[in-house]
């Protein structure tokens, strides 16, 4: 039996970046049937009641129905200790990061951990999530069966170092290799599930595991490999300190094999012009971390010059080294970042970048992340008038948009009416 959800409706046919706000698609009286899982219509809702008399209604009023959110970035381990006090980069994962991370060897642990991570993230309207794990294959299978218990697109993967971190969290080269590989041939393409390989970043890794990471890559060229680069000075200063040879920090990935189009490189926020046009020129994907970058200190990433140079770019929370769970938290600090640097964002691009974008840069563009026939049904019902705040913001718009924008500006989990996965609507058990 299809499910008819009816909502103003928002989705994209093109890029906002390339060509402007008129790339969206909004219907103030929308409709979008599902069945099976996926998105069969979408279109003005008298026209879809008439021809679907048989579906179930769910009458969601004046409430959006949008992609559900996507997550091209984040660290689920890294759940417990979001929002921890006070540090530079290293010292924060010296700090906080490497112990927590060092307790997923136990896999009830990692399972509690994956669970309320996944959880907190559909109670904001995220349905697909890429994420790091832990040294411990443990972390990745409990990944996997969370993201399986609720239906979920998810990716990640092992978080391979052995070097410059402590004993508990070091495996070798060949553990690497060999435990990503048995992890992809376990989880790859099982259900909605994606292997992702994932060095930590070039410090953490000797020359001979990011060898070992860039031959399995090789032989498994279809997945997507994700890792860091140039988050702060400090570390880029590292990096040339332990890669002497390198011409620069993408330059020692690219020289392990660890550059290609299905590469994700978070944060890539200092980088040189050589890097710009290699990235450019492969056409791997960068991801704005843009809580993190602000919480951390990182720095101001540049959007709008990235992606008027043709950038493949996608946007991510980083937990924990970002500060919230939330894509509209995130939307917004990605506004106020640009404001920093002098681009005001206008909301279609921001709004892309959480859905359509970052479906597009983990390689899922023909999948999730838009409203289309054929697409899969993972939906966030939104709420613009969540709070008395947004609600008399909003009340005097005089445009989509101008409504809009305060949700994005102030929305957070109370804006998310519901949470739809692979056609069913969700109740995370935290909400
Ligand atoms: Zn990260």
């Amino acid at each position: 039996m299809p499910d008819l959800l009816l909502g103003q409706t928002l989705t994209f046919t093109d890029d906002p970046f390339l060509s402007g706000p008129d790339a969206a698609q909004h219907e103030r009286n929308g409709a979008v049937l599902i069945d099976g899982g996926r998105i069969q219509a979408v279109g003005p809702a008298e026209v879809l009641r008439a021809q679907h008399p048989q579906a179930t209604i769910h009458d969601y009023g004046s409430a959006l129905i949008s992609p559900g959110f996507i997550d091209a970035h984040a660290h689920y381990p890294q759940t417990g200790i979001i929002a921890s006090w006070g540090k530079r980069l290293i010292d924060w994962l010296d700090t906080y990061t490497f112990p927590e991370e060092s307790r997923f060897g136990d896999p009830a642990y990692a399972a509690t951990a994956a669970e309320t991570c996944l959880d907190l993230m559909l109670a904001q309207g995220t349905t697909t999530v890429c994420s790091f794990c832990t040294i411990h294959p443990e972390s990745v299978d409990a990944l996997f069966a969370a993201a399986q218990a609720r239906g979920m697109r998810v990716l990640g993967g092992k978080t391979c170092m052995d070097r410059n971190a402590p004993d508990t969290l070091r495996d070798t080269a060949q553990a690497a290799y060999d435990q990503s590989k048995t992890l992809l041939n376990r989880w790859h393409g099982v259900d909605r599930l994606s292997y992702v390989i994932t060095p930590r970043f070039a410090p953490t890794s000797t020359p001979d595991q990011l060898a070992a990471l860039g031959a399995l890559w090789a032989e498994h060229p279809s997945a997507l490999m994700q890792t860091h680069l140039s988050e702060q000075h400090e570390e880029i200063a590292w990096v040339g300190d332990l890669f002497p040879q390198a011409r620069d920090y993408l330059d020692v990935y690219e020289s392990f094999g660890l550059l290609g189009r299905n590469a994700l490189f978070g944060h890539a926020i200092h980088l040189t012009a050589r890097e710009r046009a290699r990235l450019r020129e492969v056409g791997a994907a960068l991801v704005h971390c843009p809580t993190s970058n602000a919480f951390i200190g990182s720095g101001l990433f540049d959007m709008a010059g990235l992606k008027a140079e043709g950038q493949r770019v996608g946007l991510a929370t980083d937990i924990g080294g970002g500060s919230s769970f939330s894509m509209l938290r995130t939307m917004a600090a990605a506004y106020e970042i640009g404001q920093l640097g002098g681009t005001a964002l206008h909301p279609a691009q921001l709004w892309w970048l959480a859905t359509a974008g970052s479906a597009q840069a983990l390689g899922l563009g023909d999948t999730i992340g838009t409203l289309r026939p054929g697409f899969e049904a993972d939906l966030a019902i939104i709420n613009l008038a969540s709070t008395p705040a947004i609600a008399q913001r909003a009340a005097r718009a005089e445009s989509f948009w101008e409504a809009l924008f305060p949700t994005l500006m102030m929305g957070d989990d109370r804006a998310i009416t519901a949470t739809w996965v692979a056609g069913k609507p969700t109740r995370p058990s935290l909400l």
